[in-house]
């Protein structure tokens, strides 16, 4: 690939080291795509639609006053644990969607939405709903009865098939989910038991969802929900920034010239991190700096960042393995959807090898205790990155150096409330044997 561009970023990529990268195009003051943004508005009103939906199907939620919003929490003992002043680390937050309840990930944005709105159009076609009406109406005995017809399929390395494969379930519809190779036991376990088809495949995420893509193309009564190229999951991902803003609102948080934000994202496929990044730069425009996190042998977005937009490259085309601890991170091909959105919105890419992300859960369990997954962990290493010698590079480029000390920054934490006590303890049991975080590499 060294034809293409500087063949320093090359060489480190395939190095598989950990590392900090910005993007040399500056970042647009994100006039979005009028198409793109007028999706993500109606995603934001059918999410709000929902609510009662959800807290009919999942008696779990049912006192939960929004089941689709997740909390933005204060971190400080982890920051000062990893070495940040008590100054700094007071503004640092987790926004932990972690939690969202029955997904237990970010998937219950995109995943939930997707489903939903497809659930929408099947009731809508058959005059069982009303246009934007509230869509506590699905659970009415018809519907479901239409719905058992129907079937919802995915492919996934385990969250996005927790997510899809729950939600199409409670609904009443069949659900199947072609798992990869790296999707967990519990995860499949757990979808078993609600009534979920789990097909397991020796391949990669990739391989999992063409599998699912072909299943699905021969069922004229099976919606495939792809991951690699759905916008009605990258909206639903989008609307969670709008759910920022207000809580940012609500803590008294500016984001402005003076208080820039920083929001660091995992990063799989592109979908999430990417529609995340769409709706805050649609908001804050230039003030907010979008910074994904990938695992050294995945990092499937910033080889497409560094390739241009006009073919797809992989990490397998680099010689890297894409095998990772960080199961919810493991793709070797972003989104073709998200990545062309991206040139002009992501800001940065970091990457962290797994003993990183294992030492990063270790400081979170003895530290605050939130209870993330690996994939998540790579969130909290975000704002240290920017000490690094590009990261300050990239501060400086910016002429942010001066501004860096009232900014804001929130780690996203994707994914893991629903880690098995035993899986997390086999985890935390590896994590103390690897070396404490750092960012001298
Ligand atoms: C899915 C997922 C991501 C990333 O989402 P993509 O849409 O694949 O980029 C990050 N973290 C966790 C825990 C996830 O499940």
């Amino acid at each position: 690939m060294g034809d293409i561009l500087d063949d320093g970023a090359w060489s480190w990529l395939r190095s598989a080291k950990a590392g900090f990268w910005f993007n040399p195009a500056l970042p647009c003051d994100a006039a979005g795509d009028p198409m793109v943004d007028s999706a993500v508005e109606e995603a934001e009103a059918r999410l709000r639609r929902s609510i009662g939906l959800l807290g009919k199907v999942f008696p779990s939620v049912v006192n939960t006053d929004n089941p689709l919003r997740s909390a933005l929490l204060p971190v400080s003992p982890m920051m000062e644990r990893l070495g940040q002043s008590s100054e700094f680390a007071a503004r640092c937050w987790v926004k932990a969607d972690h939690r969202l309840p029955i997904a237990g990930s970010v998937k219950a944005r995109g995943g939930f939405h997707e489903v939903i709105a497809f659930a929408e159009r099947v009731a809508l076609a058959h005059g069982l709903v009303e246009a934007n009406g509230d869509l506590l109406s699905l659970v009415k005995p018809e519907v479901k009865e239409l719905f058992s017809r129907y079937s919802v399929v995915v492919g996934s390395t385990g969250n996005l098939g927790m997510g899809i494969g729950l939600i199409s379930a409670a609904l009443g519809f069949r659900a199947t989910v072609h798992m990869s190779h790296d999707a967990k036991a519990w995860k499949k376990q757990r979808l078993r038991d609600n009534g979920v088809e789990v097909v397991e495949h020796g391949g990669d995420y990739a391989e999992a969802v063409a599998k699912g893509r072909t299943a699905s193309e021969a069922d004229a009564f099976s919606h495939f929900v792809d991951d690699e190229r759905s916008l009605d999951l990258f909206v639903g991902y989008a609307a969670a920034a709008s759910e920022l803003a207000v809580q940012l609102r609500e803590c008294a948080i500016p984001v402005d010239h003076d208080q820039p934000l920083f929001v660091y994202i995992p990063c799989g496929v592109g979908g999430a991190p990417g529609g995340i990044a769409y709706g805050l730069k649609r908001i804050f425009g230039q003030h907010v700096h979008c910074i994904f996190a990938e695992p050294v042998q995945s990092p499937c977005m910033l080889v497409q960042m560094l390739s241009g937009m006009d073919r797809c490259v992989s990490v397998y085309d680099i010689g890297l393995t894409n095998r990772t601890e960080a199961d919810g991170l493991a793709v070797a091909q972003a989104s073709m959807l998200v990545a062309p959105l991206m040139v002009e919105r992501l800001d940065a890419i970091y990457t962290l090898t797994d003993d990183q992300l294992l030492s990063l859960l270790l400081v979170d369990h003895e530290t605050i205790g939130l209870g993330v997954e690996p994939s998540s962990a790579s969130a909290f290493a975000g704002p240290l990155m920017l000490s690094t010698e590009p990261g300050k590079a990239y501060l400086a480029k910016h002429g942010l150096t001066d501004r860096v000390g009232q900014a804001t920054h929130i780690m996203w934490t994707t994914g893991g409330s629903l880690i098995p006590a035993t899986e997390r303890a086999a985890l935390l049991e590896r994590a103390i044997q690897v070396a404490p975080f750092t960012t001298d590499f």
